[in-house]
This record gives structure tokens, C-alpha cells and sequence, in this order.
């Protein structure tokens, strides 16, 4: 031990009473604008955000941003937009210094992503930061503001438009520097906004480079369903479905993907309100609720949406980096984007063909027809190869392969026929069905696969997967047609026995499991006699789908997840298992229910259902050339 002080030696240090103390002061205005920035830029992708949104205000038709170290050394963006005059550019820079709007009340109808006229002034109080610019006529001005001190003006040489450089972003507001990531996380994030704003943004050319390294490269797109083959590939883009809606003070178009192709973050999922590209946690909600019971856990289906409101019923004044919206009517919100979305990834009949079907048909067996309007032509779209294919930079190759993807259909005009293709795109391989008007079930393979026929192909169903998307539709859709399930009394109750840990959570369970169906009371010390079930689960795995409901409802969060989760276990317990021995009606019976369930293509754990084989590839097999 050293000489350390005793810890009961106290020191105590006399201060002189200050006679007029002071102890609240106005900060000077260059600390106030370094603190204030710290709400809009917290680091370089926000700045990347701001710039560009600046350029898209000032009509843009290219935007080129240019990084040094994913943006923590250098940032520059560069603009073909209206550009500003030699007395505009110097005040730009200024604080609350804005073209966009002039009085409180301009804001209830804003167009422009900015408004707020802080993020030059912001950005140039933590950098040493340098914009050039020019309307076109004349010379073009050059304002240097260096972490905040006042503008330094000069006239030069430049293009219609505006080029700011941002050097040292933070190099005077060390405590910010030290949170930034690293160049490559700062890169990504950087990447996803700008992909975010290209597809808020289809019309306009976006490029980011690094090192003369090309990161993104959106050349301009002339419809969205292009700039979304450019940022996902051709592949993904063709099988995601068109959106178009309107309800109440909502209008809503895009696209969105099947369930069947998803992504591992929601980053692929791009909302924009009225242009504006926003992170609205009901309009999340929303497409979670579309896709509800169809995806495993952390998958995310590619959505684009494009939500037009009046501008009066949404405040987009709610966050300094004006990312968060908020709506007059939230719950509408939300409800709107979720229909808008399970509208158009829900199975549909088409309308009725006016060209008539041949009558003559090569079957003579009886087949089942479908309660409703004939179902799609999928057998066409499946004898389609779909490859995937890395996302395309080049926008002739995109073009090319989009026409080429859309060859013309028989009958229709060329033109006609591409753009009823692209706008329609159609299934991949595993979201393709059989056509419930023209098949016919032929048998069971295994005792586990139904094999379906259909004209020029065979199809091999899995019955388990099958049955239970058809069950959970049904329990899940409670407006639909065929209404929930009743519940059913069992004619032998059925005595389920836990293990004596397990019992006693059990118990305080019940009440919330007899919501899903399950009447059941203790019975003895561990066991538990269910007296009546969810009439889809009478006859099956009754003690399975009480166990697991059970571990459900104490493994999971109480919300959606868990009524999910629940339901979910109950489909798979009522579901025909692999090994089940099936007649011929309870086959057709089956296969009638799946293909007429909203979401027939994907199983609720997202595996497939179903694939087929095509007659030539038989034919090839029995080398039948
Ligand atoms: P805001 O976008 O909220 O108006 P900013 O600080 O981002 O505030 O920009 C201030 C002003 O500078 C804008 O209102 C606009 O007039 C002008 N400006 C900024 N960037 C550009 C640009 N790239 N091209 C043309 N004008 C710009
Ligand atoms: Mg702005």
C-alpha cells in the first residue's frame, strides 16, 4: 500500500462565494447549432440522407454520392437539380434558412421532403464542409463553412446543379466521432438508405461509389416494378405482386412479394407516405399483419408501397429527421397497408375468360370443379424456369431480360402482352398450383402424398402441409366464408398427463386455451381431461396439440405472435399426418379446401407444398424424343 489518504481523512475545499452567481447562461450560438445538429445528423448516413433528399427537392434526375471510408473521412454528394443563385447558396448554410416553407401553416400541406431548414447548418457545424453550386446562368458560387464559422463566399465554375463535399464530419465534436462504426458498417447503412430512396424514387439515376468501387448503381427506371428489378434482380422482382388499393383517406399502390421469397431483415421492405420514404411502426404493422401465419421467423417478404394521404391528415413534423409520420387515423392506417397487401398476395380467381374453353376434353373420369370462378392458369406459369439471378446493373439488360421474361402470350399483341406481363408477374416455381378446375386426384403415394393430375402434368401434394394451411386458414380467417369452427364435445375425453413441474403452470392456462376451443380441467395431481376441442381437431391428435398449445402460450409473448403461434400448433395436430391412409373423396375433399384457401402456396412454416412434373420431362424420362 502507498501513502494513500485514510479514508476518514475528508478534505473539505472552502469556495469563495461568488457574490453575483450565475449559473444559467445562453450558450453561444455555435454550441447551441454543434448540439442542436445532433438531432438531425448522428452520423454519415444521415447527412447522405439529408443531402440527397435536398437534391430530390430540387428535382434531380441524377444523384452521385461519393464516400471516403464508408463516409467517416468523406462524404460527397453531387446533383443535376435547380441549383441555388450566388444570394440563395450563402444562405442555405444559415440556420432556419428555407425555400420550402414560409409560414406554420405551410406545413400542413408540405410536398418537399425538407422544411425545417437545419440540415446544411447542421452538417456545416460538425465538418469543414463545402457546397458549389449553380442554376445554369452564370457563374456558379462556392460557400466554405469550416465547423461552424461564418460562410466564406466565392465565385466558381460549375454544371446546373449542386456538389456539397462534407470533410471530417464530427472532427469537432469528438464524444459523436467516437460512436461511429466502422467504414463498412457506416457503408451499409449508408447503402440501405440510398436503396430505400431509390425505390421511394424510381425516375431518378442513383449511384454510390467508393474508391472507384460502384456500391449501388440505379440507372433512372421508367416504372417501379424496374427500379425493383434493379435493386432485387429480375428473378424477384417478376414474382411480387401489384398492389393497388384504396380506402377511406388512403390510397395505396406497389407491389408486394409472395410469401414464398423473402429476405433475412425487414431493410427490403420500403414505405414511402407521399413520397417520402418513412419508418412508420403501424404501417410495419401492417404488412405483418398481411403476411400473418405465412413466414417463418426473421424471414421478411420484399414489399414496396407507395401510401398517397391528404397531406392535412398526416404530420410529417413529428421528428427532427423527419423519418416518423403520424396519421390522424393511425388504426386505419395500419388496417389500410395490411388489406392493401393480403388483397394482392391472396389467391384471386381471375374473371372469367371470354374465350371459350374447348369442350372436348381427354379425361373421362369425373373431375371436381371449383366452387367459385375457375382458377388461374398456374400449369403455364409453371413450366416456367425461374433462375435466380443477381441483382442487374445495367438498365438495357434489365429491360431485355424483362421483355424477354414476358414473352407474348398467344393471341395478345406484343406490346399488350409485355406489359400485362410485367405488370402481373407471375409465380415462382413453388408458389405455382394446379389448377383446381382441370385436376384430378389420381391416388396416394406412400400413404403421405396426394398425386394430383392435371392436363400435361402430374403433381405430388404434401398432404400434412396441405391440410394444415387449409385448417389455419379457416382458423384464422374469421370473416371469411366458411367461418371459424365450432367447438365439439368429445365423445371419449381425453386425459393428458404432464409432468407434476409442468402441472401446476398449467392450470393458469386453461382459461386462456379455452378461447382456442380447448375445454379442459385438472383431473388428479398432473393430468388434465379435455372435454371438447376445435371441431377440426375432434378425432386427431387431440393430447398433442393441448401439449403444445400449452408450451405456446408459456413460451411465447402475449399479441399476434402467440394467437399465431397457438393457432398454428392447433392446424398442424388437426392435419392429416404423413402416413395417414386417405379415400378418394377425403383426397379430393382436401385438395378442394387447400387450393381454395387464400394463401394455398405456402405452408405455415414456410416450406412447400407442392411441385410438379411435367408430361415432356416423363416423355424424356422414357426417352420419348
Ligand atoms: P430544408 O431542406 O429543410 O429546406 P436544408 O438545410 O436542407 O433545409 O436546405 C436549406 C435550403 O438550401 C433548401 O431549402 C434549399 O433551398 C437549398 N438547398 C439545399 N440543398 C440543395 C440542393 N442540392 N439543390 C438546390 N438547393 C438546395
Ligand atoms: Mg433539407
Amino acid at each position: 500500500m502507498g501513502k494513500a489518504a485514510s479514508p476518514c481523512r475528508i478534505r473539505y475545499e472552502v469556495i469563495p462565494k461568488d457574490p453575483n452567481p450565475v449559473s444559467i447562461r445562453v450558450l453561444d450560438p455555435r454550441v447551441a447549432q454543434q448540439v442542436a445538429a445532433g438531432e438531425v445528423v448522428d452520423r454519415p448516413a444521415s447527412v447522405v440522407k439529408e443531402l440527397v433528399e435536398n437534391s430530390l427537392d430540387a428535382g434531380a434526375t441524377r444523384v452521385e454520392v461519393e464516400l471516403g471510408d464508408g463516409g467517416t473521412s468523406h462524404i460527397l454528394v453531387r446533383d443535376d437539380g435547380s441549383g441555388m443563385s450566388s444570394e440563395d447558396a450563402p444562405r442555405s448554410v444559415l440556420r432556419h434558412a428555407t425555400s420550402k416553407i414560409q409560414a406554420v401553416s405551410d406545413l400542413e400541406a408540405v410536398t418537399t421532403l425538407g422544411f425545417r431548414g437545419e440540415a446544411l447548418a447542421s452538417v456545416a457545424s460538425v465538418s469543414a464542409f463545402c457546397l458549389t453550386t449553380s442554376t445554369g446562368d452564370g457563374a456558379g458560387t462556392k460557400v466554405v463553412v469550416d465547423g461552424g464559422d461564418p460562410a466564406k463566399v466565392s465565385l466558381t465554375a460549375h454544371p446546373k446543379g449542386t456538389t456539397i463535399f462534407v470533410d471530417r464530419l464530427f472532427y469537432n465534436v469528438p464524444a459523436r466521432r467516437a460512436f461511429l462504426k466502422g467504414a463498412r458498417a457506416e457503408r451499409a447503412a449508408i447503402l440501405e438508405i440510398l436503396t430505400h430512396l431509390g425505390i421511394a424514387h424510381p425516375s431518378v439515376a442513383f449511384r454510390l461509389a467508393e474508391k472507384g468501387r460502384d456500391y449501388l448503381s440505379l440507372p433512372a427506371a421508367q416504372n417501379l416494378l424496374e427500379r425493383l428489378a434493379q435493386v432485387y434482380g429480375v428473378a424477384k422482382a417478376r414474382v411480387m405482386r401489384p398492389v393497388e388499393y384504396e380506402s377511406g383517406a388512403f390510397k395505396i399502390s406497389g407491389y408486394a412479394a409472395l410469401p414464398s421469397v423473402t429476405e433475412g431483415s425487414r431493410s427490403c421492405q420500403t414505405v414511402a407516405v407521399n413520397s417520402r420514404w418513412v419508418r412508420a411502426e403501424n404501417l410495419t404493422r401492417g404488412i405483418d399483419d398481411a403476411y400473418r401465419a405465412t413466414l417463418p421467423s426473421g424471414r421478411y417478404p420484399p414489399v414496396a408501397l407507395r401510401l398517397e394521404v391528404d397531406p392535412h391528415r398526416v404530420d410529417v413534423n413529428v421528428h427532427p429527421t423527419k423519418q416518423l409520420v403520424r396519421f390522424s387515423e393511425e388504426r386505419a392506417a395500419r388496417a389500410a397497408v395490411g388489406s392493401a397487401i393480403r388483397e394482392a398476395i391472396e389467391w384471386r380467381p381471375p374473371p372469367p375468360s371470354t374465350v371459350p374453353r374447348p369442350t372436348e376434353r381427354p379425361y373421362t373420369q369425373e373431375r371436381f370443379s371449383a366452387p367459385h370462378a375457375p382458377a388461374p392458369d398456374y400449369a403455364r406459369v409453371a413450366e416456367h424456369r425461374h433462375d435466380y439471378s443477381p441483382p442487374v446493373r445495367d438498365l438495357s439488360e434489365v429491360r431485355e431480360r424483362l421483355a424477354e421474361a414476358s414473352a407474348p402470350l398467344s393471341g395478345a399483341t406484343p406490346e399488350a402482352a409485355s406489359k400485362e406481363q410485367i405488370d402481373a408477374p407471375e409465380l415462382p416455381e413453388r408458389g405455382a398450383l394446379p389448377s383446381l378446375e382441370e385436376l384430378r386426384v389420381i391416388g396416394q403415394l406412400a400413404a403421405g402424398y396426394i398425386l394430383v393430375e392435371e392436363p400435361g402434368s402430374l403433381w405430388i401434394v404434401d398432404q400434412h402441409v396441405a391440410h394444415e394451411r387449409a385448417i389455419l386458414d379457416r382458423l384464422t380467417d374469421a370473416e371469411g366464408d366458411s367461418g371459424l369452427p365450432t367447438t365439439q364435445a368429445l365423445l371419449v375425453p381425453e386425459v393428458v398427463e404432464l409432468p407434476l413441474s409442468e402441472a401446476a403452470a398449467a392450470t393458469e392456462h386453461l382459461e386462456e386455451l379455452a378461447v382456442y376451443g380447448f375445454e379442459a380441467e385438472p383431473f388428479g395431481p398432473n393430468s388434465f381431461r379435455i372435454t371438447g376441442v376445435i371441431s377440426t381437431l375432434a378425432g386427431r391428435d387431440v393430447a398433442g396439440a393441448f401439449k403444445e398449445a400449452l408450451a405456446a402460450a408459456k413460451g411465447t409473448e402475449p399479441g399476434r405472435r402467440r394467437e399465431d403461434h397457438i393457432l398454428a400448433t392447433i392446424a398442424c395436430h388437426s392435419a392429416v399426418k404423413l402416413g395417414d391412409k386417405l379415400s378418394q373423396p377425403e383426397m379430393e375433399a382436401l385438395i378442394r379446401d387447400w387450393l381454395t384457401s387464400h394463401l394455398p402456396a405456402t405452408c405455415p412454416h414456410g416450406r412447400s407444398i407442392c411441385y410438379h412434373i411435367g408430361i415432356n420431362e416423363v416423355a424424356r424420362k422414357l426417352d420419348r424424343h
